[in-house]
Formats: C-alpha cells, structure tokens, sequence
C-alpha cells in the first residue's frame, strides 16, 4: 500500500524521458521485484530523438551528398540532367514521421520492459515525492534526468530568431541564414545549412571557433568553415535584430550589417531545465548555472536522490548521460555492484561539421599544463587524402597525438578530416586500454585510408 496521499508507490521513479532517464529506468526494471515509473512531459526520448542528434543527423547526411554532388563529376560520375538541388519539402516529413515512429518504439519498449510511463510534467514536492497533474508518487529512489533547453540571448528582437528546436521545424531551406554562437550546435547547422544552399553568416565573438577544443582543432575548422563560403563574421557580437520576416536585419556592436535575413540561428548553449521543478521543495543543491550537483556516483544532496545526463552540466553527450544511467541502475539494484560509476575520463566525442572532427582525451594545451611541457610529446600530420586528389573541392586532414612521459601514453586524439566521425569509436577503446605510441605504431597500417596515418606518425 502506498502512503496516504500518495498514488502510487516504486522502488524507483525517474523524471525525465530522454536518453539517460529511459536507459536507467529500463535497466533498472531487469532487477527482480524493482518496480519503475517514468515520468516525460513531453514525447518520449528526449533532445536527441526529437530535436538533437538523431534529425540533426539525417540533415548532415543530406548535407553531406550536396558536396558530395559536385565531386562525383570530378570522377566522371554524368547525370543525364543536371543537379536540381536539396528538395527541403521531401526530408522533413520522412524525417518527422521517422523521429514519430522513434518516439513509439521507444514507448513499446517501455511497455516490455515494464516501466510504467506517466504522462505529464514532475515537480518534485518533497524527499523522494514527486507529483504529475494532481497525483503524487514516492520512491525510495529518484533519478533526475530532465536535460536542458537552448539559451535565448538578451538581444532586442532576438525573438525573431530561432534555436535549434526551431531548426527543426523549418519546412524551407532559408535562404539567408544568420548563425550565432561557436560551439557544437552553431559549427553543426552552419555546415549544414551551407551545403544544403543556405547563404550563411555565421557571427563568432571571437577569432576561432570551438574555441574549448584542442587548438589544431578550433584553427582546422575554423578555416575550413571560412573555406566552405561560409561568411565567417570574427569578433562580433550581436547588437540587435532588427525588421520582419523574412527581412530580417542583424546588426552588430562592431557595425556589421546583415540585411535580408530570413533566418537567424541562436546557438550559444545550452541551460539545465531545472527551474520548474520544485527543487526548493527539497535538498537538491544546484551550481551557479542551475545543473544539479552530483558527486561521482551521481548523487545529489538529497538522499536516495541522482541526477545525471545534461541537467548535470558534465559532457552534454547522449552516449554519456545513458552509460550513467545504466551505470547508476546497476549500483542501486544489482548485486555487488555497489561501487559502479561512469569514469567521465576519457569520453570521445565527434563534431558532425564539414570534414568532421573526432577528439577525445586531453588537448595539448590541458597536458602540457597538467603534466609540464617537458613531459608531453606531440605527433602531428597534415594531408589531403586521397579522396580529394581527383576532386576540385579540397579539404584537408589534420590530426594530432599528445603523448605523455617517456613511454608516450596516448592521451590526447585529435583529428579532424574526412571520415574521422567514424574513425574514433575504435581508437577510443585503444586509449581507454592505455595504449602508448609503440602500440599504435605496432600496428600494421591499412592502405589506402586516413585512419593510417594515426599508426605510421613520426
Ligand atoms: P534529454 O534527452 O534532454 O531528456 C530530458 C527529458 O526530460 C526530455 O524529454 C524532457 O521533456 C523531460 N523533462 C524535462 N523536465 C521534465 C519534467 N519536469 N517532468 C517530466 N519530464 C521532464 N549528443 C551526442 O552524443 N551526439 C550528437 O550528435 C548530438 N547532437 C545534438 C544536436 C543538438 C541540436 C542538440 C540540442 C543536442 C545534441 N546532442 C548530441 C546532445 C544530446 O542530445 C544530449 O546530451 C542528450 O539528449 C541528453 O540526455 P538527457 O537524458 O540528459 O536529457
Ligand atoms: P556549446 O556550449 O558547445 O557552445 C556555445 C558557444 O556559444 C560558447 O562556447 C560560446 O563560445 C558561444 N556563446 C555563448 N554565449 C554567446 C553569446 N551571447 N553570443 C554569441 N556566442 C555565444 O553549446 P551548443 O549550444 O553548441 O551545444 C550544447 C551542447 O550540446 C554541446 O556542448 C554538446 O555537448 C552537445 N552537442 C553535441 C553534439 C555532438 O555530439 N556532435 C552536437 C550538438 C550538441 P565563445 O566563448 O567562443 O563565443
């Protein structure tokens, strides 16, 4: 019997429907006599399925064969007519009825697994008590996974922009875009947007972009944005937005003018989506941004209590906030595994610009501060691959190894070039092992590929 006043009682309830919240409570619902709820005030599976990584995916890949178009005549590939162009209005209903047939798998799913999925919005209304349209649920355990929002500027007429969730709703490709913010999201929908046909401006506060990245990172790409006819504008920032749609005028601090915009693009991060939560109905500590404060294994100040995945503010991946999640569900309910927690060290990530970039471990910046300068050895190589010999549109392949000590530990990877999304899954288990150079140099090479010249550098 639950207490009174109480709906409904679980050993586990989540809030929060997205990749860390399904994946921990589904994992967590394989324990024997573990009952789990779900509560998702929206559809399910959260920014990666609905608005994130999954449709932000398929419009890269629609990117990716508009430049590709143009060089596959470089290789004697003939159309019998000619290239007409990205046809917006086909993508975007398959893509949308994809991401619905998505969200049904993913309820299915929570069906098998025996999650009870409750609908609507959580506010957490004391220890372990959280209440949705009228009811309130207790638990012994509470997982907060609520994710985040993207972040408005403070901009007069920044209203007249959109954010990435707004991306996704576009039923045209603008033909004028104005793109702000230099991070993954902003690097991401500029490259996009250019090679679907988009004129982009793309407005950066400073001279580089990704600017937290290893620094051959942040110069490759941004050169290769510059490089693609992207109109990079460097050291601007965003006065006001001016007009009406679709005649849209930017202006900046630095007397830039930007007229006949039909689209302006903010992408200048990301806020945990902490505040109508009912945090101060309990314990939960927050840090200056608003993310909850967990320690290690997830724990927040409230007992009994986790947050993990974006709403913590730690790596805003979604491999990541589903490896806690799992994680966390396995300390909590399975046997001897009390000490299970994510090791947040060494995450690889990949940023789906224009050739991609593939990094993972320490810049050489971060280990040469660590560790001292004397103690770390960088290998570097800079090519055109072979790809781009027949092709007229060039770009180039960076990558970088940061070596530490006199056995020259690998433990910075960074690459940017083509196929280097793809490459890094594998070498990422290589430095996860700790492999040294001697290891990868140990390796035969495979020819002729990029991924080569990680084993052959000298
Ligand atoms: P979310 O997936 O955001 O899920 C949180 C859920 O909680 C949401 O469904 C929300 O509706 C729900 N919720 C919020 N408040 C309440 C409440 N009070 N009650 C009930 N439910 C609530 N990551 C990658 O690894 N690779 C990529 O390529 C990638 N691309 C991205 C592209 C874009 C444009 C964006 C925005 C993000 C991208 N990410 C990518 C990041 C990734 O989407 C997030 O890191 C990931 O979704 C975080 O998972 P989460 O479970 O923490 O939160
Ligand atoms: P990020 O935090 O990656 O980057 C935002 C950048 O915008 C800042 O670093 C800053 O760069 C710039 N900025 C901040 N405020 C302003 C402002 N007022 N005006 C202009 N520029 C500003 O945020 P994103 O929104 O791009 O992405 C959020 C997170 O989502 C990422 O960190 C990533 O974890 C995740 N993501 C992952 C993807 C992937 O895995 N491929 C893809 C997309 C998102 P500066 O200081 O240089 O100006």
């Amino acid at each position: 019997m639950p207490p009174i006043g109480v709906t409904k009682h679980f050993n586990y309830l989540v809030v929060g429907g997205g990749s860390g919240g399904i994946a921990s409570a589904r994992r967590a619902a394989e324990f024997k006599n573990v009952t789990v709820g779900l509560i998702e005030k929206s559809k399910l599976g959260g920014t990666c399925v609905n608005v994130g990584c999954v449709p932000k995916k398929i419009m890269y890949q629609a990117a990716h064969f508009c430049e590709e178009v143009k060089d596959m005549g470089d290789y004697g590939v003939e159309f019998e007519g000619a290239f007409k162009g990205f046809n917006w209005g086909h993508l975007k209903p398959k893509r949308d009825a994809y991401i619905q047939k998505l969200n049904g798998i993913y309820g299915n799913n929570l069906g098998k697994s025996e999650v009870e999925h409750i609908s609507g919005a959580g506010k957490i209304i004391g220890d372990r008590k959280v209440q949705v349209d009228g009811k309130i649920y207790s638990t012994d355990h509470l997982l907060i996974a609520v994710g985040g929002f993207p972040v408005w500027p403070e901009v007069p007429g920044a209203n007249k922009g959109i954010t990435s969730d707004g991306f996704f709703e576009l039923e045209t490709l603008p033909k004028k875009t104005v793109v702000v913010g230099a991070g993954y999201i902003a690097v991401e929908m500029a490259g996009i947007l250019q090679a679907l046909g988009s004129e982009v401006h793309f407005l950066i506060r400073h001279d580089k972009v990704l600017r937290n990245f290893d620094e051959m990172l942040a110069q490759a790409v941004t050169d290769e944005l510059e490089h693609s006819g992207i109109h990079l504008v460097k050291n601007s920032n965003v006065k006001a937005v001016r007009g009406n749609q679709p005649n849209l005028t930017v202006e900046t601090h630095e007397g830039h003018v930007i007229d006949g915009v039909d689209c302006v693009l903010w992408a200048i991060g990301r806020a945990p989506a902490t505040k109508n939560l009912g945090l101060d109905n309990s314990s939960i500590k927050v840090d200056k941004k608003g993310h909850i404060e967990v320690d290690e294994f997830q724990n927040t100040s409230s007992k009994n209590t986790y947050a993990l995945g974006d709403v913590a503010g730690k790596y805003l991946l979604t491999p990541v906030a589903i490896a806690a999640g799992r994680k966390l569900a396995h300390r909590l309910f399975d046997q001897d595994k009390e000490h299970l927690k994510l090791d947040y060290e060494n995450i690889p990530t990949v940023v789906f610009s224009h050739p991609p970039i593939g990094t993972m471990g320490l810049s050489q910046a971060e280990a040469e501060e660590k560790f001292g300068k004397d103690q770390i050895k960088i290998y570097q190589s800079k090519f055109t691959a072979l790809y781009h010999s027949m092709t007229e549109r060039k770009q180039m392949t960076n990558m970088k190894l940061v070596c530490l000590g006199p056995e020259e530990k690998v433990i910075g990877l960074h690459m940017i070039g083509r196929g280097c999304d793809e490459m890094l899954q594998g070498f990422g288990v290589a430095l996860r092992m700790g492999a040294t150079k001697k290891d990868f140099d140990n390796v035969v090479a495979i020819h002729p590929t990029s991924s080569e010249e990680l084993v052959t550098m000298r």
